[in-house]
């Protein structure tokens, strides 16, 4: 709480009182923390790259540069590096657009079979090159309405995770179901109020410890791993944001050594 006192005083200058203003603050401090928090967040993961770049780059220039074999590998990181800065700005800006509302939606119906059907194939070779099946089990005639580009960047981003988090020679498989009352239609002509995008992987899993962090920014539960899949930590937070601006959920289903089904749900009707 934030205390005031206002004196108020008379039309002739005479002091006649005190007001007493108490305001709960606890809401904007805490938004005024989180912001400060992503801040350091960002700043932090920003600094490791550019650490990089600059030692790389002033080895290479101490002398390093005459030897060809490790001024090619030298090179190499430091594209990698940049390239993982760019991903980063990238997905910070996209992040901070989306939480300040400057993303205007542009919804229309979406047929989800031959929609999902092709944001999968977008993502075939992605698999392949990891030995990784990838399928799809969609019921036909679907619609949902929905902004086409979020939605399709929603499931590549949970298609991507379940492939980075799926050793070689795993499965990735996707599906699209209709729901009515919370349960899944089995009735072709049934009516239904959402629909549902199931991605599960047979991948390495999530701790349930995790499990409650996963969607917040930067949360990884192993940072090695997903620095060298290339992640930023910020994809799930993304996609839940996304998620919300169709007013739907999502939510995940984990076990460690087993895989993981993350499963969204969005209202036919926006
Ligand atoms: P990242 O860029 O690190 O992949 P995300 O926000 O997409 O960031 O995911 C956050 C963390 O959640 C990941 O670092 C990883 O630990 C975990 N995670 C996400 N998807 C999966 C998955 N399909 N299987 C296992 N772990 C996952």
């Amino acid at each position: 709480l934030d205390l005031n006192l206002v004196p108020i005083m008379e039309d002739d200058n005479e002091f006649d009182g005190v007001l007493l203003v108490l305001q709960d603050v606890s809401a904007i401090r805490r938004l005024e923390r989180m912001r400060s928090e992503f801040v350091a967040n960002v700043s932090h993961e920003l600094k490791t790259p550019i650490a990089a770049v600059k030692g790389f780059a002033e080895t290479l220039l101490g002398g390093a540069v005459n030897d060809p074999e490790i001024s090619r590998s030298f090179l190499q990181i430091i594209f990698d590096e940049s390239e993982r800065l760019n991903r980063l700005i990238g997905d910070i800006l996209e992040l901070s657009k989306i939480e300040s509302r400057r993303v205007p939606l542009q919804f229309s119906p979406v047929e989800l079979t031959s929609f999902v059907g092709k944001t999968v194939d977008l993502m075939k070779s992605e698999a392949t090159r990891k030995h990784i099946t990838l399928n799809l089990q969609a019921e036909q005639g679907l619609y949902v309405e929905a902004d086409e580009d979020r939605l399709r960047q929603i499931i590549m981003n949970l298609l991507s995770n379940g492939i980075n988090y799926t050793p070689e020679g795993g499965k990735v498989s996707v599906k699209v179901e209709a729901i009515q009352h919370g349960v899944p239609v089995t009735d072709e002509d049934a009516d239904y109020d959402h629909i549902r995008i199931s991605i599960a992987d047979t991948g390495i899993g999530i701790p349930k410890k995790d499990l409650p962090r996963i969607f917040e920014r930067f949360y990884r539960v192993d940072k090695a791993r997903s620095r060298s899949s290339g992640g930023t930590g910020l994809g799930l937070s993304i996609v839940k944001h996304l998620v919300e601006l169709h007013k739907g959920s999502i939510w995940v289903d984990s076990r460690v050594g087993a895989g993981s089904t993350f499963i969204i749900e969005l209202p036919v009707l926006q």
